[in-house]
């Protein structure tokens, strides 16, 4: 059973000095109770004590590691239920399949993939993460030898995934080096899987028809010494899956331990229509897959569900934002156009490649925002005439050309006249309202 938040407290130093971020040991005891912060931030908590708040300090879904190195993937670790709460903690790994059945020309060609599918947005580079290797053939050579193509040819991580724990044993001669996850353990396996598991230090996913039989599997894993399990509910449909996300989810933050882990989903085994895998796949990103495993990679699909996990594990309370300076774009000259937007990272990206795209050399200045966009800033009183400035002023942009204008986000275009006023001897033009328009406005612009 966890403790109490009073349970806890009795275990605290109780002499309030403010050193976790909360005034009192109380409100951190509280705080721990309810899977909002974590035991480490008490510097004082003596030894006796982390022993026995470790259970109640433990993320109600405990964390995993699969594969291994600085890209190694971590899922679960989530202590709320909805976004704005705190924060979602670890993006849901993206995996394709692999079946041992196919031939090696579409193996190759699918590998290929997990080197190219890569892009750049926002100063992040997003990749897909796993490869799912399914043992379809039944032989464990076959098996082997595709486990083998894949950590040879591909740095995302794997997942070995067979009914056989022989077939598995065959595989992970090849690739436990690179601490795959292994696919599933069932009521009738888990003692195989089990000591697989402790043999070659791998994760392994447990598999049940039912969410009671998934509690009970986990139990029984637990009992044979495995801790770093990941659920699948076994539900094939859309709506069951759906449903057993929610269940387990809820289920884990009531502090439920038999279903304490993280999730693993089959949008590649609920329908045969690429656009509505991917739509599922969508959704299970949102709410609450740790894994989801799809069919294929394709470019149309993946880019927009990265895109979606990137924006869904953000923090929300603190805005993506870019260092304030001046940055050179297409190597400005003295003649070259000055503009100015706030440093809200999307901001900022959009901007930036935006006068690349029109291969006119430009200084950018980036004002501190606070993260904020231009429209939110300039509504909370951060990029009008008076706070922006002071920040043209000292950024040292006038030693940098020799004319004076200084091109202003078409949104704010009310602020050009009380900027003038602010730094004499400036021009404040009024730039376009989107930056789809930045090429065009560039084109014409002229010192
Ligand atoms: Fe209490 Fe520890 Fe927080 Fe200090 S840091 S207030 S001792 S819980």
């Amino acid at each position: 059973m966890p403790l109490t938040g009073i349970e806890i407290y009795k275990l605290l130093p109780k002499t309030n000095c403010g050193e976790c971020g909360v005034p009192t040991c109380l409100a951190f005891a509280m705080s721990l109770a309810s899977g909002k912060a974590e035991l480490a931030k008490c510097p004082h908590v003596s030894e006796e004590a982390k022993t026995r708040l470790s259970e109640a300090a433990a993320p109600p879904i405990l964390p995993i590691t699969i594969g291994i190195g600085e890209r190694a993937l971590k899922v679960g670790g989530e202590t709320v239920l909805f976004r704005h709460e705190k924060r979602f903690e670890n993006p849901a790994g993206l995996a394709m399949l692999v079946s041992d059945n196919m031939d090696e020309a579409e193996i190759n060609a699918r590998l290929e993939k997990t080197k190219t599918l890569k892009y750049e947005r926002v100063g992040l580079t997003l990749h897909p993460d796993l490869v799912a290797v399914k043992n379809d053939s039944g032989d464990a050579q076959k098996f082997a030898a595709v486990a083998g193509k894949v950590k040879q040819n591909s740095d995302c991580h794997i997942i070995l995934m067979s009914a056989s724990p022989d077939n598995l044993a065959a595989a992970l001669k090849v690739c436990a080096d690179r601490r795959p996850l292994l696919y599933a353990a069932t009521e009738e396996t888990a003692d195989r899987f089990a000591a697989l598991s402790k043999e070659f230090a791998c994760p392994v996913v447990a598999k049940s028809s039912s969410l009671d039989g998934l509690a009970q599997l986990t139990g029984k894993l637990m009992g044979l010494g495995v801790k770093n399990l990941v659920l699948d509910s076994g539900a094939r449909t859309v709506r069951k899956a759906f449903e057993d996300q929610i269940v387990i989810r809820n289920a884990a933050l009531k502090k439920f331990r038999a279903l304490g882990f993280s999730t693993i989903t089959f949008p590649c085994e609920m329908t045969t229509n690429p656009l509505k895998e991917a739509l599922i796949a969508s959704m299970f990103i949102a709410k609450y897959a740790g894994i989801i495993v799809l069919s294929d990679f394709k470019g149309e699909s993946l880019f927009p569900l990265l895109v979606e996990r990137m924006n869904i594990y953000t923090d929300p309370q603190r805005p993506l934002a870019t260092k304030e300076g001046i940055y050179e774009i297409n190597n400005p000259k003295d003649d070259s156009p000055v503009l100015i937007t706030s440093n809200f990272s999307l901001t900022y990206f959009i901007v930036s490649g935006e006068i690349e795209n029109s291969k006119v050399p430009c200084w950018l200045l980036v004002k501190d925002t606070e993260g904020l966009s231009v429209m939110t800033a300039w509504a909370a009183g951060k990029f009008g005439a008076d706070t922006m400035s002071p920040f043209v002023k000292k950024c040292g942009i006038d030693v940098k050309v020799k004319h004076r204008k200084l091109v202003i986000p078409g949104y704010i275009a009310s602020e050009s006249g009380g900027l003038e006023e602010e730094l004499p001897g400036w021009q404040a033009m009024v730039g376009p309202r989107e930056g789809a328009h930045i090429p065009a406005y560039l084109k014409n612009w002229k010192v």
